[in-house]
């Protein structure tokens, strides 16, 4: 059970993310199960499943929603739509994101999840693991390290768990997308925002994919570059950075195909929330009297791009905290 040790370190609050459909409409991710009832208004009971039938939909939903908003549910209790002729859920339960198989357990009796998978998938830098629980079958060639696909079936949908009883009507997928939570949260949000700050505009001025910025003469250097710049100021203000840029990068091109979200901002004319990048580097230059000539060079060009294309966001107060730290 290597994956119960690393379980207790994570965060349950991506799943959040989830709740923004438009998240659904594009990548990065996907509902697990052809069940997409949660897009119509007023049909959230055909979506989730919840603990029992007097009990609110929002019993099957993601937080504190059970035992009278004292207990934590980690997950979505996803509803079956199909069974077999004994009343089996048979629902194929499908990988949400492009990811590697980190693990799984098919043996129920050892966890409440019964069996279950968890795929590891990396989204503009960022490890974020999903884990379909309750399932009856696991499919039988899936092998930890394999590669698998956004909507590819992973298994079926069942009832196993060694703790709670489900009930053939509750027949659900327990499903999660977590993130490693590190001790350092505030170096991790920073290299969450240097990623931000540093691949948003060079995709968005050469339009490619991460695979595409990776195979460009010299754009891997720049990058270096713009993330030294960023980690310095980061640096004189007594904040660890954590990793080197480096392995920042080798871990963000782990996903050639993915296109960073300034570049779809681009693409479909939303308007893109430049100011705020470029207030900070700005104002944290000033505060630590650091030179960032690469980062400075590379902002103005993404703010006259994007004003060309009408795409600057109206200029919003924003503050160093608001935008790094909130
Ligand atoms: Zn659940």
């Amino acid at each position: 059970m290597i994956f119960s040790v690393v379980r207790r370190s994570i965060l349950f609050a991506a799943v959040l993310l989830i709740f923004r459909a438009n998240l659904f409409a594009q990548e990065p991710f996907q509902f697990p199960t052809a069940n997409h009832s949660l897009y119509e208004i007023g049909n959230e009971l055909k979506f989730f499943a919840p603990t029992a039938p007097d009990k609110p939909w929002t019993s099957g939903s993601f937080g504190c929603v059970r035992d009278n908003g004292t207990r934590m549910h980690e997950g979505l209790d996803i509803r079956h739509l199909q069974t077999d002729r004994r009343g089996e859920p048979t629902d194929p339960v499908m990988a949400t994101a492009d990811g590697t198989v980190a693990y799984f357990s098919k043996k129920p009796g050892l966890s409440n999840y019964g069996n279950y998978v968890v795929i590891r998938h990396v989204v503009e830098g960022l490890e974020i693991y999903s884990l379909y629980a309750h399932l009856s079958v696991i499919r039988p060639d899936l092998k930890i390290g394999a590669a698998v696909k956004a909507g590819e079936v992973i298994a079926t949908m069942g009832r196993t768990s060694n703790a709670e009883v489900i009930t053939k009507d509750r027949a659900h997928v327990h499903f999660e997308l977590n993130v490693l939570v590190n001790d350092n949260i505030r170096a991790a949000i920073w290299v969450k925002f240097v990623n931000s700050l540093c691949w948003n505009p060079v995709a968005m001025l050469t339009q490619g994919t991460l695979g595409a910025i990776r195979d460009a003469a010299n754009l891997v250097p720049t990058l270096r570059t713009m993330m030294r710049e960023a980690d310095a100021l980061a640096a004189a203000m007594g904040l660890d950075v954590g990793p080197d840029p480096d392995k920042r990068i080798a871990l963000t091109l782990s996903a050639p195909h993915h296109k960073m979200s300034m570049l779809q901002d681009l693409e479909r004319g939303r308007p893109m929330e430049i100011d705020p990048l470029v207030s900070v580097v700005q104002e944290m230059g000033r505060l630590t009297q650091t030179p960032t000539p690469a980062l400075d060079a590379v902002l103005a060009l993404v703010v006259q791009r994007a004003k060309m294309a009408g795409l600057c966001a109206p200029e919003a107060p924003h503050t160093l905290n608001e935008a790094v730290f909130a």
